[in-house]
């Protein structure tokens, strides 16, 4: 540092010197002078360093600050030009989300977190029908249907809380037209806002593709319904044309009818009328909640017997109703539609099936429901018939026609079979064997008519006279067997009283005179205990009855008892 003690240089007048004293002094004084200005020249030296230092200091801050300085400016620059770039870039996006609010096809809207839109697209206003600033600060749930706008506000929450994707709540134009919707809401930020977005894409065509679509499903399923119903209702028609097929007799075939016919129409009523001689027609099936009580009813008038044809009454007023019969008189107007179906066989018809729908059906499932009463009348009369003729067959192989009980044959064939079960079961089967005394002479007497009304009485009197299980046969000219399955010889026995008793009093008219009482003589054999075939019980039983009649006839004889 340059001393900064001011040198004391004090110019003292000079007067020139007159003493070497005053020399002296007066050099003395230079030297001091010479000497304060080389001390001087050192302090000025020293301050000129000390200058020189600080100039070069103050130099190099001076550059270290414009090099700060210099940096700064650069890096304020480059700042300025990013912030230029991003301001550029925010322009563009700014251009491009507003051409996209413009141009897309969706509707879209800003809404403020209390749901008042702030921005929506031209789409909106075009196809909603409103104008911007109508829009402008209308709360978001006015653009849906009043009645659902409820469920849109639950639909928006749901979106915005990420518990579900979409919603198809249509919108609704300012004329009150849906437009259906598909809509997606999120959460983002508008001017620095907290907002929602909502884009609705139109899915009109997507819905009408998807109704198409469902429409044609419901077609699809219907034909299969149909098909499957239809699959149905031939098997089951076929079900029972096998079963009536193995059936051994119309009643049992009735049975049939009515369980399947029931299956067929559920929960619909119906009944099977047959009249198999030509005459009044006899309840033989009925099924369903509200069957037909008449037992009987008589075609006369009757359109379906005398036209052969379907009798359909749709309408209850309908004037085609048949207020002659019976069965149309039971009939309610919740029945109606009925139908009646002729039983068309050999060109006659046999039987009428009467079925009663209900109402409240389309016509479509009214066709079906024809075509199938036609289909079922039609394979009941071919099944019945076919039965029928199999049965009246049959009876004519093993009935006798005077008596129409059965004949020797089914006698032989029937034993056997019945001795066979009864020894399966270990039961005894009793064997009356009967035969009319003097014959001959009656038959002299009235003439062979008479004898023949005669035994017509004989055999059915003597057919009232057995249970289900027994068996009356006419063995030839005017002998009778009786097969009693099951009973004792006791029974057999008692029941030998019961026809001999029986015959006695037989009182029978012909050609209106009464026909004089006549007796008969009966034999009785046990199974296994008086023959252990059925050969041998008939035999035995027919050699006690040879018995009876050399014992004097009008008598019981029993075959272990005819010694
Ligand atoms: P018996 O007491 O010994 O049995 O004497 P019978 O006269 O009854 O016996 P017989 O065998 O001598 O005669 C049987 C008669 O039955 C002869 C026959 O004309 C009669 N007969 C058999 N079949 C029929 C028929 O179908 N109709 C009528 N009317 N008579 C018949
Ligand atoms: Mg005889
Ligand atoms: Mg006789």
């Amino acid at each position: 540092m340059v001393n900064s003690t001011p040198v004391q240089t004090e110019i003292l007048p000079v007067e020139e010197p007159e003493t070497l004293a005053e020399i002296t002094a007066l050099h003395q004084r230079i030297a001091e002078l010479e000497q304060m200005i080389a001390h001087l020249m050192i302090e000025r030296r020293r301050a000129e360093d000390a200058l020189h230092r600080m100039n070069a200091e103050l130099e190099q801050r001076v550059q270290e600050r414009t090099l700060e300085l210099a940096r700064a400016n650069k890096a304020l620059q480059a700042e300025i030009y990013q912030r230029q770039e991003k301001e550029q870039e925010w322009r563009e996006s700014e251009h491009r989300l507003q051409t996209l609010f413009d141009k897309v096809d969706d509707f879209l809207f800003v809404f403020d977190v209390d749901g008042h839109i702030l921005h929506s697209n031209p789409v909106v206003w075009r196809r909603l029908g409103y104008v911007p600033e109508a829009l402008q600060n209308m709360h978001m749930l006015n653009i849906y249907p009043p009645d659902q706008q409820h469920e849109a506000l639950d639909a928006i929450v749901a979106m915005i809380s990420g518990q579900s994707a979409v919603c198809t709540i249509p919108l609704q134009t300012s004329d009150g037209t849906l437009i259906p919707v598909q809509t997606r809401v999120t959460h983002g930020n508008w001017d620095n806002r907290d907002v929602f977005f909502s884009i609705s894409r139109d899915i009109s065509d997507l819905k009408q593709a998807q109704e198409a679509l469902e429409q044609a499903n419901q077609q699809l399923k219907h034909s299969v319904d149909e098909l499957t119903q239809r699959n149905h209702d031939i098997t089951l028609l076929n079900e029972m044309g096998d079963k009536i097929h193995f059936c051994e007799s119309l009643d049992d075939a009735y049975t049939i009818v009515e369980h399947i016919v029931a299956q067929l129409f559920p929960n619909q009523s119906g009944a099977l009328y047959m009249s198999l001689s030509r005459g009044e027609m006899s309840l033989v099936a009925r099924w369903g909640p509200h069957p037909p009580g008449q037992r009987v009813v008589t075609p006369h008038h009757c359109p379906v017997v005398q036209g052969h044809h379907l009798h359909l009454i749709n309408d209850p007023q309908s004037a085609q109703r048949c207020h002659l019969c019976p069965i149309d008189r039971s009939i309610s107007a919740g029945a109606v539609p009925y139908a009646c179906v002729p039983l068309v066989a050999h060109g006659e018809t046999m039987g009428v099936l009467h079925l009663r729908n209900g109402p409240h059906l389309p016509q479509s499932v009214r066709d079906l429901w024809e075509h199938l009463a036609v289909t079922t009348a039609r394979k009941l009369a071919l099944e019945l018939s076919n039965l029928h003729l199999r049965e009246r067959l049959r009876n004519q192989a093993v009935r006798d026609p005077l008596t129409g009980l059965f004949n020797r044959r089914y006698l032989d064939e029937t034993l056997k079979r019945e001795l066979q079960r009864a020894h399966r079961h270990a039961h005894p089967v009793g064997v009356i064997m009967l035969d009319i005394d003097h014959f001959k002479q009656f038959n002299d007497t009235y003439g062979h008519d008479g004898g023949d009304t005669l035994l017509r009485a004989l055999g059915s009197a003597l057919q009232t006279q057995t249970r289900g299980e027994d068996i009356v046969c006419r063995y030839g000219g005017e002998e009778f067997t009786l097969i009693l399955p099951g009973a004792t010889l006791e029974q057999t026995y008692r029941r030998a009283e019961q026809l001999l008793t029986l015959i006695r009093n037989l009182q029978v008219q012909h050609d209106g005179h009464p026909l004089r009482s006549i007796t008969a003589s009966l034999g009785v054999a046990i199974f296994p205990e008086h023959g252990a075939t059925d050969e041998a019980v008939v035999k035995a039983a027919d050699c006690a009855l040879y018995l009876a009649k050399t014992r004097g006839r009008d008598q019981i004889v029993v075959a272990g008892l005819m010694e």
